[in-house]
């Protein structure tokens, strides 16, 4: 019962104020302040699995899923047809095939937390949207660009709309701040995705939530997702479940972007 309803249950006299406390305290079997111990409110279990913290040099936690190490694609498939996704690995990286299209994962995921680092070319060309564009579909939640967009392009010095810069959501959400570095230089996405849930009738339960990390900067902070991001139109959900990541093969004519480093961790 709130404080304030207590006083007025008590009629403004202290003395049946302070029984009417300690009876309260009493009925809910709480322990008087004065007799608590710091043990009172340990929690023991359950323990949580051991994971090792990244380190210097990038490696994935050790209860991460890796999707890309720099060795192959056999986590990845084309959206077009499912077969092997027809990017290439070179150097040890994964660099965009734009004539093959989007790829995605084989594994299908809810709500996680990924890593994965992006390089545009530093010889790259164009302007706006057609410099460097590609992205992380959080969900993928079918062909082509459907799902839920955070956007990657070439944003140190490159003017387009806000809403479609380096990590935003693609035209639902502007990014805190612009951490871009300059083509050439390796860039870092760190997120959190909270997949949407639906009613069993196909309703939204809860809309989709993201927070990220762009460069190790906050650019979204928990943002409430309106629905899947769109090129034309109005953001809307449609009902899904567990759902691949997918990366974009953007179609424009600039020099193709690389990737390495990516893993994910599913969440509870
Ligand atoms: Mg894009």
């Amino acid at each position: 019962m709130p404080r304030a309803a207590r006083a007025v249950r008590c009629g403004g006299v202290a003395l049946f104020c302070i029984a009417c406390v300690a009876g309260h305290a009493a009925a809910q079997g709480a322990t008087p302040v004065s007799q608590a111990r710091p043990e009172d409110t340990e929690v023991w279990q359950p323990v949580p699995a051991t994971a090792s913290a990244r380190v210097a040099n990038g490696a994935p936690p050790t209860d991460a899923i890796v999707l890309f190490d720099g060795r192959d694609l056999a986590e990845w498939v084309n959206v077009s047809d499912g077969s092997a996704a027809g990017w290439t690995v070179q150097d040890g990286l994964m660099v965009v095939n734009k004539a093959a299209g989007n790829i995605e994962t084989r594994r299908r995921f809810r709500d996680y937390e990924l890593h994965l680092e992006w390089r545009v070319p530093a010889t790259i060309t164009g302007a706006g949207q057609a410099r460097g564009n590609s992205g992380v579909f959080l969900a993928s939640t079918g062909g082509g660009d459907r799902g839920y967009e955070l956007q990657i392009l070439d944003s140190h010095d490159n003017a387009t709309y806000v809403n479609g810069m380096a990590g935003s959501i693609y035209k639902q959400s502007i990014p805190l701040a612009n951490p871009s570095r300059e083509p050439g230089e390796w860039q870092s996405y760190d997120v959190r995705w909270t997949a949407p849930t639906f009613a069993a009738h196909g309703t939204l339960a809860k809309p989709a939530r993201v927070t990220v990390h762009f460069n190790g900067v906050l650019v979204q902070d928990d943002f409430e997702l309106r629905g899947e991001t769109v090129y034309i139109g109005e953001p809307r959900y449609v009902p899904h479940g567990d759902a691949p990541i997918k990366l974009q093969a953007h179609n424009d004519q600039s020099e193709p972007i690389a990737f390495r480093n990516i893993w994910v961790r599913p969440l509870p």
